[in-house]
């Protein structure tokens, strides 16, 4: 071991650098100290000899102080540290060298001082050279070859010549002085092959200390990272929201929500390796953008990125517009180009450095919901708009969050009402059935339209107990079914993929004594785009249990007209957005006209909604529509109502 760690190739490894700095180190304690001796020794000697030999001959002793001081100083600790790991290592590895020519010259010069001594002066070199050969071997023990060579350039020339001036006498001084050398040697040895065991064991461990924390940086990483884009996942990024709201020494961040507008569509059409390569470049443009702290995916088509809290309102604006723009550039996916662009929302996280109103902050979960509050505006503005939650944001957010604990808390029959508004043949004059319309009241006075509070239901996930309080409150006051007729009940988007919508919905109607044929359930085209094939099968499930379709709204969004012959239907019904520009748009009766013509080669019945006035009844009508519904035939009105108008006008 003593050896391979001495070999000269293994000071050039990694493992060998720390070797070194760790045995000059060493040395640097000892060898000053052993400096001192020999000038010591070498003083002593020369004071003694003065008078006994002429002075040119004590002058190589006076060099060799000379030169043990310049040693001992260039040994310093001090100086050791200073010194680069290349010439550290050069003094190592040229010690032994150094050491045995030395030794070498002051022995000679010893001995020949010896061979002319008086008894006392001879007893005096025999101490120093046994005193400075075992010291120094001790001081090597950290060079060995160097204490090899000074152990033996000490002993042997030393141990012929007292032999040879002093006779056999001097034999036990031979002895001793030879044991002690041998004994410390193999001392020194020892202490040696346990310090580099030691060194190595100690460097080992090193190793598996750094080895242990790049896997837990790894680890770590790999946690956080969102594996497409490369930034923060969904997790990080979340908890880097958690730190800011904790933090009081910095005005804190603007939380921007980046939401795609047209991702689907990409996805769609060019395929998910398309939609990933958006997703990229969007993370990288965010990345590139000035006044960005930390971004990360919060999922699909959606970025969480914190602007830099000590923007102000037009320059956060200002950072997202540069943003925004940025992710407008086209990106280029197997030669197409892929356009889109992005709509931003935006809120300060509140914390100790805001406003006096501000004081407190907002968790997590608000900053969010403020955020994606600001995003939804930006949404509905379209063209990649951005907004900063504003004040009147916060009322609004406030006013919404009170009516979503009072939806969540209520109990859905007391606060319920159903205006129903009956539907005609208007060649036989008969009214064929009513369509059931929900109202929904916070405080059981004012009363609130559909529009004001399905996203409530939909938040508070009682959608579907919605459409079974309707349901059973239609079937306890509107005997309509009783009579034969048609009671039309609308769907929410979720009742048309629901798990078991359809058995729930059926035993309602049974045990009630009806019969689902005499309900007909309208869905628009939105509750069919989420899952389109979960939709279609939910659809046959409702057809099989005895229920009858409609599509509801159809020409007022996207009105695909295969859809009329993929999808199980009994009944479309034509938009009221139509039913009002018939009288004036020649080219809302050409679509009209080509809905009814398609309907009638399906064999689907066609209704039109929202039917106002004499004109649009009689365009309707002119287009072959017979079943219609709006205004001009009835308004929604109460049970009791609907029905007595019903029974007075067949009477
Ligand atoms: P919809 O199914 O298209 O219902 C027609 C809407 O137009 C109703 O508004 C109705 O009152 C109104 N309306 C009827 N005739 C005319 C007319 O001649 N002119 C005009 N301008 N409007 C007319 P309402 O009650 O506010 O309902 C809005 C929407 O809310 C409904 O649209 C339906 O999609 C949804 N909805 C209504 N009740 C329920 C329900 O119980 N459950 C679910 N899931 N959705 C419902
Ligand atoms: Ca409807
Ligand atoms: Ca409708």
């Amino acid at each position: 071991m003593v050896g391979s760690v001495l070999g000269a190739s293994h000071w050039r490894s990694h493992r060998g650098e720390t070797m070194v700095a760790s045995y000059a180190h060493n040395l640097s304690r000892r060898l000053p100290l052993l400096s001192l001796l020999v000038i010591l020794g070498v003083g002593l000697v020369i004071m003694r000899f003065i008078g006994t030999v002429r002075w040119p001959v004590l002058l190589p002793g006076v060099a060799m102080m000379a030169f043990a001081a310049e040693r001992g100083w260039h040994w310093l600790p001090s100086q050791v540290a200073q010194r680069p790991l290349a010439r550290r290592r050069k003094d190592i590895v040229t010690l032994p060298m150094s050491v045995g020519l030395s030794a070498l010259f002051a022995v000679s010069w010893a001995l020949s001082l010896y061979c002319v001594g008086n008894d006392a002066q001879r007893a005096l070199v025999r101490v120093l050279l046994s005193v400075v050969s075992v010291a120094g071997v001790l001081g090597l023990a950290h060079a060995p070859a160097a204490a090899l060579r000074l152990a033996l350039t000490c002993t042997v020339p030393a141990a012929i010549v007292y032999l040879a001036v002093d006779g056999a006498g001097v034999w036990p001084v031979v002895v001793v002085l030879t044991m002690a050398n041998l004994t410390v040697l193999m001392m020194t040895f020892g202490f040696h092959a346990d310090f580099v065991r030691l060194e190595l064991s100690r460097q080992q461990l090193a190793r598996r200390e750094r080895l242990a924390a790049r896997l837990a940086q790894t680890n770590f990483e790999q946690a956080s990272r969102d594996p497409l884009t490369g930034g923060l996942n969904r997790r990080a990024i979340l908890a880097r929201l958690a730190q800011e709201v904790t933090r009081h020494d910095a005005p804190q961040p603007w939380l921007a929500l980046l939401d795609l507008d047209g991702f689907k569509h990409i996805n769609d059409t060019y395929g998910h390796a398309a939609g990933d390569d958006v997703l990229r470049a969007v993370s990288r443009r965010i990345d590139a953008i000035g006044g960005v702290v930390a971004h990360g995916r919060l999922g699909g088509d959606e970025f969480a990125i914190l602007f830099d809290g000590a923007l102000d309102g037009p320059g956060v604006a200002a950072a997202a517009h540069a943003l925004s723009q940025a992710v407008r550039a086209p990106v280029v996916h197997n030669g197409v180009t892929l356009r889109l662009h992005a709509s931003t929302g935006i809120h300060r996280m509140r914390g100790a450095n805001a406003g006096a109103a501000n004081v407190g902050g907002h968790a997590v979960g608000a900053c969010l919901e403020r955020a994606d509050a600001a995003l939804y505006k930006a949404k509905k503005r379209g063209e990649g708009a951005i907004v900063l939650f504003g004040p009147e944001d916060e009322v609004a957010l406030q006013h919404r969050s009170a009516m979503t604990r009072q939806f969540n808390g209520c109990r859905l029959d007391d606060r319920l009402r159903l205006l129903y508004q009956p539907f005609y043949d208007v060649d036989s004059g008969a009214v064929l059935g009513f369509e059931a319309f929900a109202r929904w009241s916070p405080d059981g006075q004012t009363w609130l339209a559909p529009g004001e509070f399905m996203h409530l239901a939909t938040a508070t996930g009682r959608t579907g107990e919605l459409t079974r309080a309707v349901i059973a409150r239609t079937l306890a006051e509107c005997d309509a079914w009783r009579r034969g007729l048609t009671v039309a009940i609308n769907l929410s988007p979720r009742d048309v993929t629901r798990e078991g919508a359809v058995e729930s919905l059926d035993r309602l109607v049974r045990d009630a004594g009806a019969d689902p044929a005499r309900f007909l359930l309208e869905m628009n085209e939105a509750a069919l785009l989420a899952d389109p094939r979960r939709a279609r099968t939910q659809l046959e499930a409702f057809r099989a249990a005895g229920f009858r379709l409609a599509l509801d709204d159809f020409g007022a969004g996207w009105s695909s007209l295969s859809q009329l012959r993929d999808l199980p239907l009994d009944m479309v019904k034509i938009d009221r957005g139509l039913a009002a520009a018939l009288s004036s748009d020649p080219g809302a009766r050409a679509i009209v006209g080509t809905i009814v013509s398609f309907a009638w080669q399906l064999g689907i019945e066609c209704m039109i909604e929202g039917v106002e006035d004499e004109a649009q009844l009689a365009t309707a009508r002119a287009l072959g529509i017979r079943l219609m519904q709006g205004y001009h035939l009835g308004r929604p009105e109460r049970a009791d109502v609907a029905l007595a108008a019903m029974d007075r006008a067949v009477a």
